[in-house]
């Protein structure tokens, strides 16, 4: 079923005790996929390595078991294709591969800006999916940075408009798991 997951992490693989700033009563909650029948989303935030993709991998994978469809795609993956898709004059088919899943996943959104073709496409998606299908996004980026980073503040407030009126947002700061090994025994040293 679709999926394309950049990995195969699963969330009982997911160390919560490593992550105290994370509540697993809603990870576990969000894993009964009840927010996916009603088309809510889940938006991860924070820096690179503290598990964001490892849990929105979990949440595809705990979805794929009960059947669902799911797509997993980075942002600037998502935004080419749809550029290109544009450009042959495909792009209203081209958009059906992200508004048919049942379950989207658009990881890593901030660490690329979009320039204006790429944010009105990224509206256009968002808008296409609002209230009818979920979305898992992960961010490094805070909300009040996606002005910046979609070169345009009313278009973003848009997209954000949409993206969090029906929306779990699930702010992770901690240290980088990646990292775990190299600060216990000291960065630096
Ligand atoms: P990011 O937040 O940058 O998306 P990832 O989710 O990819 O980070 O996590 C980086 C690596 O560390 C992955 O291999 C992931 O499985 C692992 N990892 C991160 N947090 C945890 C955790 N709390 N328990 C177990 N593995 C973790
Ligand atoms: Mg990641």
């Amino acid at each position: 079923k679709l999926a394309r997951l950049p990995y195969r992490k699963t969330l009982s693989e997911f160390d919560f005790t490593f992550q105290p700033s994370i509540d697993e009563k809603l990870i576990r909650e969000l894993a009964t996929m009840a927010f996916v029948y009603r088309a809510e989303n889940v938006i991860f935030l924070g820096p690179p390595g503290v598990g964001k993709t490892h849990l929105a991998v979990g949440l595809a994978i705990e979805a794929l078991s009960q059947g669902m469809s799911v797509y997993f795609t980075r942002l600037s993956r998502l935004i080419e294709d749809l550029k290109k898709a544009n450009k042959e004059n495909r792009l209203e088919k081209r958009m059906r591969i992200y508004t048919g899943p049942k379950l989207l996943i658009i990881d890593e959104v901030g660490y690329l800006p979009l320039d204006n073709l790429g944010a009105n496409l990224f509206f256009q998606l968002i808008s296409a999916r609002y209230e009818r299908g979920s979305i898992i996004l992960t961010s490094n980026k805070g909300f009040g940075e996606w002005g910046e980073l979609m070169g345009d503040t009313v278009l973003a407030t848009a997209v954000l408009d949409r993206l969090l009126h029906h929306a779990h947002i699930i702010n992770i700061r901690g240290n980088s798991y990646r990292l775990k090994d190299r600060l216990k025994t000291g960065l630096y040293g």
